[in-house]
């Protein structure tokens, strides 16, 4: 007869709830679809329409009325979050907090040193950080790796230090491990909204970085952050901006600005937004850890439930990834054993540690999700069954 939903491909039968024998569950990116429902419900009030003539001139920040107005709709939902201070702090905009991630790394960057900044993190970090560091280093900076290896160099060496903090892939609240005179510290807070932590306290540091990827999660419209304290890093910042791009994208603002007066259009408190996205993450972080705890043979990190202020309660933990471990000391190659069960994931070698770690994204749409689970849970009982 006729099927009674459009299945996605991977899934089959009258209620789509058969999958596909040969789909693959693709753990990998980071997209955040998870909040596609949110945005479907909400069509109306978050939609963009240009015509053709409209804004086509150069806009710049300082005297762009659209600037202001999203500076404006950035500083009320980080005070809305109580994940932000914002009062007294230099706002920048960049294409993407990618593009503010090097900024910060150049505008750190000591002018009349010797030697180059060394730039570390402490593993498992996230891949760009070396990637685009390597790739753009010059006589003002290098990246150097794991930030264990600051301990072998002179005490006068200048360390540029990333923190992500939740921790892209393992989710904890990371503080900076290097302290002193001579480091600087870019703490890039993609992840620090109720939909993935708890919030104890509105972060306060020199250099925070944010995104409107892992917040609206639109990804594809490449626009983050800067929050500076210093107003020379923070002009450091903006050249580099303005080498690079001269300006952000007017489309871009006017999609980011309509997306943030969405969220508390209906609810100034923000809280369907976040509850929205808090509880798909929670459940989605619970349904994968009642699999894995079947067998000993997979472990995934441990994160305690913590007071948020801005929920005003202990909250479960709700991570936007799963950073699994294999513990069988066959399975040095966490990876491999994902993969011969048709699952994608990233392995840990991306983060500088050993392969047996391995990152599985909890961000992508609910088809994706569920045949991870339904790969997991496959995996999980044809291993228990030989234990
Ligand atoms: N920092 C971290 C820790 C991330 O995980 C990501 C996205 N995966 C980014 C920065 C980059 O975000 P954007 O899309 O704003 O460039």
């Amino acid at each position: 007869g006729k099927p009674v939903c459009e299945c996605n491909t991977c899934f089959t039968g009258p209620d789509c709830s058969q999958p596909v024998i040969d789909c693959a569950a693709d753990a990998d990116s980071g997209d955040p679809l998870y909040l596609e429902p949110f945005w479907m419900q909400h069509a109306g009030s978050s939609a963009v329409v240009v015509a053709g003539w409209h804004r086509m001139a150069y806009e710049f920040p300082d005297d762009s009325v659209l600037s202001q107005e999203l500076l404006d709709h950035i500083r009320k939902l980080h005070a809305i979050a109580k994940n932000a201070v914002t009062e007294g702090r230099y706002i920048l905009f960049g294409g993407g907090s990618t593009l503010l991630l090097n900024a910060a790394v150049f505008a750190l960057s000591p002018d009349n040193s010797s030697s180059p900044a060394k730039v570390v993190a402490d593993a498992p970090y996230y891949p760009y950080y070396r990637s685009q560091t390597e790739f753009f280093q010059n006589a003002k900076y290098e990246f150097l790796g794991d930030a264990s290896l600051a301990k072998n160099m002179s005490e006068d060496t200048n360390f540029i230090e990333f923190v992500t903090s939740p921790n892209n892939p393992d989710g904890h609240l990371k503080e900076a491990v290097l302290q002193g005179p001579y480091v600087k510290t870019i703490y890039d807070r993609a992840y620090y909204w109720p939909l993935y932590t708890a919030i104890p306290a509105p972060a306060d540091e020199d250099v925070m970085l944010f995104t409107i990827s892992k917040l609206t999660g639109h990804a594809g419209s490449r626009f983050g952050w800067g929050i500076i304290k210093d107003k020379n890093v923070y002009d450091r910042m903006v050249q580099y901006v303005d080498m690079s791009q001269m300006s952000i994208s007017t489309d871009t603002q006017l999609r980011a600005l309509k997306l943030l007066k969405a969220i508390t259009k209906d609810d100034a408190s923000g809280k369907e937004f976040f509850e929205f996205g808090y509880n798909i993450m929670r459940d989605r972080w619970d349904s994968v850890n009642k699999i894995i705890s079947m067998s000993k043979r997979f472990s995934s990190q441990e994160i305690s439930p913590q007071y948020c202020t801005y929920f005003k309660r202990v909250i479960e933990p709700s991570p936007a990834y799963v950073w699994l471990k294999c513990e069988r000391e066959e399975d040095s190659n966490c990876n491999d054993v994902l993969r011969a069960a048709k699952i994608i994931a990233r392995p840990g070698t991306r983060f500088d540690v050993e392969d047996r770690f391995a990152r599985l994204t909890s961000l992508k749409g609910q088809d994706d999700f569920d045949m991870l689970l339904y790969r997991l849970k496959q995996l999980v009982l044809t291993t228990s069954s030989e234990e």
